[in-house]
């Protein structure tokens, strides 16, 4: 479903170029829930960023379920960030002048999928159904972070990216959080391709890849 190849990737700093994927190739079947690990620094969200069709890569191909993304224009990666891939970012980007209701349907009419039973479900399973009449900021951290991921997953997306989503989240919620997400994916047929510097979320996944020194070791 997922096929990326030799992707490489490099940003220009005052201290010259910085060179952050050497050649990364990443295979991510349908259904499948890949964890990604490295130190800090190590080009985790860059290549989430890469995956997700928000920045391109310098050099490499991506393929999405038959579609280059490499080849698309503005417009095409623009309907893939819409409808095709979820990225749930470690900043929650949540709309403030909506309710919680209101942002979980937001996402989910822009991509032309409404179905309203599976959004009461998410709701439910994320603890959210007694908060949908509240604004973002009338809510905790972690509260926030399940609204971003009941949204993501509201559109039933073909691929989900997460930039560690259980980031500051206990344990418990942390757990029931890759709960859903691990089932969401399934039941949709996509995939996870998850950001985590927890051993023991990561071994909760299929398998796991680890970056270092620009490459998948
Ligand atoms: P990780 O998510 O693994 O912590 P990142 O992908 O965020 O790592 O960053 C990898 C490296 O690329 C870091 O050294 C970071 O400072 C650098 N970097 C990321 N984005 C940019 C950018 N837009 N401009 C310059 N340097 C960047
Ligand atoms: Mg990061």
């Amino acid at each position: 479903m997922l096929s990326a190849r030799d992707l490489t990737k490099s940003f220009s700093t005052s201290e010259g170029p910085l060179q952050v994927l050497r050649g990364i190739s990443v295979d991510v079947t349908s259904g499948e829930s890949v964890a990604l690990t490295g130190e800090s620094g190590s080009g985790k969200s860059t290549l989430l960023h890469l995956l997700g069709c928000l920045d391109a890569p310098d050099s490499g191909t991506i393929t999405l379920k038959g579609t280059a993304l490499q080849d698309l224009d503005e417009a095409g990666r623009a309907m893939v960030r819409r409808s095709r891939v979820s990225v749930i970012f470690q900043q929650l980007n949540l709309i403030p002048s909506l309710t919680v209701a209101q942002n979980l349907d937001f996402q989910a009419r822009l991509a032309g999928v409404l179905d309203r039973d599976w959004q009461h479900e998410l709701a439910d399973r994320l603890g959210l159904t007694p908060l949908l009449a509240r604004y973002p900021e009338q809510l905790s951290g972690g509260q926030q972070q399940r609204v971003a991921i009941g949204r993501s997953l509201a559109i039933r997306p073909e691929l989900v990216l997460a930039d560690e989503p259980t980031g500051n989240l206990d344990e418990a919620t942390a757990d029931t959080v890759l709960d859903l997400l691990i089932e969401g994916t399934a039941r949709s047929g996509s995939a996870l391709l998850m950001v985590t510097h927890s051993p023991r979320l990561a071994a909760r996944l299929d398998r796991t890849l680890h970056l270092q020194d620009g490459l998948v070791q």
